[in-house]
């Protein structure tokens, strides 16, 4: 578990972020992708945690 950027609060709501890796059996990263807790906004699938981090801290309103 390296240390994520801050993920920033959803851009529809202002809910926490939170960031969801999907495991292989070798601990390795399968996808991850970020949603929001609140409303249930969330990015797509990417096959690294950063990769998704940055998606969504890259989001404005204007993406949904
Ligand atoms: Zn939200």
């Amino acid at each position: 578990m390296g240390a994520n950027e801050q993920l920033k609060p959803c851009p529809f709501c202002g809910g926490r972020a939170i960031l969801k890796v999907n495991h292989g059996f070798n601990k390795e990263v399968i996808s991850a992708f970020v949603y929001c807790e609140k409303c249930g906004a969330n990015t797509r699938s990417y096959a690294l945690e950063r990769t998704a981090n940055e998606a969504w801290n890259r989001r404005t309103n204007n993406d949904r």
